[in-house]
C-alpha cells in the first residue's frame, strides 16, 4: 500500500470482529497501511468526540475510510460508559462533515433467496439524508383560522401564499430543502453509478409537487450533464420516474440497479428491500461525498445482544461479512486509486473466498433459516473466519 487507509474503529461485538478480521483475514495477506482512529465509546467520551472529527477530517485527505459499527449514546448509554455528555451519532457527524450519500446494497448468495422472486441482482438504495420532513417544523392549529407559508428574501422580496382556510381544528407543516444539498446528492450518485458501473434510477413526486420535487428533477437532470458523456461511454443509463412508478418497476426488475430515493422516500424504501434480500448482516454501506471521498462500513450496528453472550464467556455466531465487505470494499478502492493491482486483487479473492465459504453451507447462525436448497452447519464466527482465511490462502498461494 502507497497511501494509508482510514480505519474507524468502532464498540462492542463489532469491535470484536473487527480484530478477528483484521488478525486472520488482512494482516496476514496484506502490508497493511492505514491510520487509526478509535471511535469506542470510551475514546469519544475521552477526546470529547474530537477524535471522530479528525476521523472524517483524515477521509476528506485521504479520500478512503473503512469504519467498525459505534454506539449512538442514549440515556442508558451515558450510565453505561459513564459518558461527560450524550455524544452525537458518530455516522451524523461524518455524513456532515464529507456532505455525502449512503448507499446500501445487500451481498447475495443463490442459497438465500430474495422475497421478490424475479431479484437476481442486488439493489442499491442511495437515500438523500438532508432535509424535508427530518428537518420539518409543525403547527397544531386548535381552532379556524389561516395557514400562511411566508418567505422574506434579504433583498425584501416578499412571497406569501394561502395554505389553507381552516374551518376548523388541523396540522400543518413546514419542511425545506437546499439547491445545495440536492446537488451534491446527485454529484455522489452519479459518481457512484459510474463506480460501480451501475444505472442510475431516481424518482420523486413532481407531478404533484411542482416547485419543491420538480426543483429535484431539474437539478439531477442539469448534474447528468456533466457525467452524460461517461455514462455513454460506460452504456449506463440514467432515468427519471415518478415514485410510484418506480416502485412497480423496481418490484417487477431484475435489480442490479442505483435507486436513489429523497429522505423519507429513502428511508421507507431501505427497509423494504434491505428486508426483502434476506438479512441486515449481509448488508453493506458506503457514504459518498460529492467530491468522491469514500467511507465504507457495515450497516447493521454493533450488535450489543451477543456483546453480552461474549462478556459472559460464550461463543458467539455473529455474521463478520458486512464488516468483512467493507474492509474489501475500501482496499479494493484504494488500489485502484493508487494503481495497486495485487490489493484489488487481494480484495476480490477476500470476497470470493467469503461467497465460496458460504456456498459450501458453513455459516453463522443467523442465515441457516434462511438458506434454502443446501443443508447448512452453523459455526461461531471464530470458526467462519477460519473457514474464510483456509480458502483465501489456497486463492492467493
Ligand atoms: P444491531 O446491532 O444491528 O442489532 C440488531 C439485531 O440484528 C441483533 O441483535 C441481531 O439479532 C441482528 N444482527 C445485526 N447484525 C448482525 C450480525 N452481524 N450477525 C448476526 N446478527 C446480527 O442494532 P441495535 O441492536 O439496534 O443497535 C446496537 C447498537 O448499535 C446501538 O448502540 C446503536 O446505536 C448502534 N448502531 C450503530 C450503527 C452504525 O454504527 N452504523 C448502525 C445501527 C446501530 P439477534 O439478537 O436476534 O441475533
Ligand atoms: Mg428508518
Amino acid at each position: 500500500m502507497t497511501t494509508p487507509l482510514v480505519e474507524m474503529d468502532g464498540d462492542e461485538m463489532t469491535r470484536i470482529l473487527w480484530k478477528m478480521i483484521k488478525d486472520e483475514l488482512i494482516l496476514p495477506f496484506v502490508e497493511l497501511k492505514t491510520e487509526y482512529y478509535d471511535l469506542g465509546l470510551p475514546e469519544r467520551d475521552k477526546t470529547e468526540d474530537k477524535i471522530t472529527v479528525a476521523s472524517a477530517e483524515a477521509t476528506k485527505k485521504y479520500g478512503v475510510a473503512v469504519k467498525c459499527a459505534t454506539i449512538t449514546p442514549n440515556h442508558q448509554r451515558m450510565d453505561e460508559y459513564k459518558l461527560h455528555q450524550m455524544w452525537k451519532s458518530p455516522n451524523g457527524t461524518i455524513r456532515s462533515i464529507l456532505d455525502g450519500t449512503v448507499f446500501r446494497t445487500p451481498i447475495i448468495i443463490p442459497s438465500i433467496k430474495p422475497a421478490v422472486k424475479n431479484w437476481e441482482l442486488p439493489i442499491t438504495i442511495a437515500r438523500h439524508a438532508y432535509g424535508d420532513v427530518y428537518k420539518s417544523v409543525e403547527i397544531r392549529a386548535d381552532e379556524p383560522g389561516v395557514a400562511r407559508l411566508v418567505f422574506d428574501g434579504e433583498s425584501g422580496k416578499h412571497q406569501e401564499v394561502v395554505i389553507q382556510n381552516f374551518k376548523g381544528a388541523g396540522v400543518l407543516q413546514g419542511m425545506h430543502n437546499t439547491d445545495k444539498s440536492i446537488r451534491s446528492f446527485a454529484h455522489s450518485c452519479f459518481k457512484f453509478a459510474i463506480d460501480s458501473r451501475q444505472d442510475l434510477w431516481f424518482s420523486t413526486k413532481d407531478t404533484i409537487s411542482k416547485t419543491y420535487d420538480a426543483q429535484f428533477k431539474s437539478i439531477f437532470a442539469e448534474v447528468y450533464e456533466e457525467y452524460k458523456a461517461q455514462f455513454e461511454e460506460l452504456g449506463l443509463s440514467y432515468f427519471y420516474t415518478l415514485i410510484d412508478d418506480a416502485v412497480a418497476r423496481v418490484i417487477r426488475s431484475k435489480g442490479g440497479f442505483i435507486w436513489a430515493c429523497k429522505n423519507y422516500d429513502g428511508d421507507v424504501m431501505s427497509d423494504m428491500v434491505s428486508t426483502a434480500f434476506g438479512s441486515l448482516a449481509m448488508m453493506t454501506s458506503v457514504l459518498v461525498s460529492p467530491d468522491g471521498k469514500y467511507e465504507y462500513e457495515a450497516a447493521h450496528g454493533t450488535v450489543t445482544r451477543h456483546y453480552y453472550k461474549y462478556l459472559a464467556g460464550e461463543e458467539t455466531s455473529t455474521n463478520p461479512m458486512a464488516t468483512i465487505f467493507a474492509w474489501s470494499g475500501a482496499l479494493r478502492k484504494r488500489g485502484e486509486l493508487d494503481g495497486l493491482s495485487a490489493l484489488v486483487n487481494y480484495a476480490d479473492q477476500l470476497e470470493a473466498a467469503c461467497f465460496d465459504t458460504l456456498n459450501e453451507g458453513i455459516v453463522t447462525k443467523d442465515l441457516v433459516n434462511l438458506m434454502e436448497g443446501i443443508t447448512p452447519k452453523a459455526v461461531t464466527s471464530a470458526e467462519f473466519i477460519a473457514a474464510i482465511r483456509e480458502r483465501l490462502a489456497r486463492k492467493l498461494a
